[in-house]
């Protein structure tokens, strides 16, 4: 579903990612560990096109990211073409960015209603059964400020489902939520992982990464340092930069 080949990315004279490979299958999460700065949330903006990739091939499902390939020649592709690419992805970050004048049913159905041109009835109802399955039916008319950060941010994956994306980027969905909040988004992301979600979430929550990851990594300096089994890597780290980090985190 995700290829990244040899992937790097600079700002100015500074390589944020340097030769990142990875694959992720169709059905897999994989989950991105590491430092401040060493590139995890640049990686996950490259693959949902808010950044080009300078080198390297980024692909989803057989498609190149921000770029266009006409026989061997390869072309940047235009505002509209990413954004066309774009909707197939789903994105969750730290802050929920919910619109804060809208309800959230109202949150939900923007998206499909522009992009997608549903209905308001027909997103409505899809949006109603996210919401059910996010626990947070009965919080349709509510506005976000009501709403606690776990909720907000239940509401933030249901309005990224409601575009049926085929693979869903998480960029440390809980580290702005008080402790208690963590389990409940945790858990509906855990279930939409056993649904057979394609997933790469950046996190910091280990216990998490242990028990839903199909594959670890752990980034430092723009590149992959250690890559494995999440049991495998957080119980045998093979390198001193990924025992430190673990140090730290663990
Ligand atoms: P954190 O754990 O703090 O979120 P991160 O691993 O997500 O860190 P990135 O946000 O990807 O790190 O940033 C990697 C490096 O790229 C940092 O040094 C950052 O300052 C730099 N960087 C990111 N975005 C830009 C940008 N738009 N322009 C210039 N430099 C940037
Ligand atoms: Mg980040």
């Amino acid at each position: 579903m995700v290829v990244a080949d040899r992937v790097v990315k600079s700002f100015g004279s500074h390589t944020v990612l340097r030769d990142i490979s990875l694959t992720v299958k169709r059905g897999e999460v994989l989950c991105v560990v590491g430092p401040s700065g060493s590139g995890k949330s640049t990686f996950l903006r490259c693959i949902n096109h808010l950044e080009k990739v300078d080198g390297g091939r980024l692909t989803v499902d057989g498609t190149l990211i921000g770029y266009r390939q006409r026989g061997d020649k390869i072309y940047e592709m235009k505002p509209r073409e990413a954004a066309e690419q774009r909707k197939d992805i789903g994105m969750v970050f730290q802050r929920f960015n919910l619109f804060p004048h809208l309800t959230v049913l109202e949150n939900i159905i923007e998206a499909p209603q522009q992009v997608k041109r549903q209905s308001k009835a027909d997103a409505s109802k899809r949006a109603m059964e996210l919401l059910t399955r996010v626990g947070l039916a009965e919080k349709a008319k509510a506005y976000p400020a009501s709403l606690s950060g776990g909720q907000q941010q239940r509401v933030a994956i249901a309005r990224a489902l409601a575009m049926d994306p085929k693979l869903m980027l998480f960029d440390e969905p809980t580290s702005a939520l008080d402790p208690e909040l963590v389990g409940e988004v945790l858990d509906v992301m855990k279930q939409l992982a056993a649904d057979g979600m394609t997933m790469i979430v950046v996190t910091h929550e280990m216990g998490f990464a242990r028990e839903v990851a199909d594959t670890l990594i752990f980034m430092d300096g723009g590149v992959v340092v250690e890559s494995g089994d999440p049991r495998e890597v957080l119980g045998n780290p093979q390198h001193q930069r990924t025992k430190a980090f673990l140090s730290k985190v663990l």
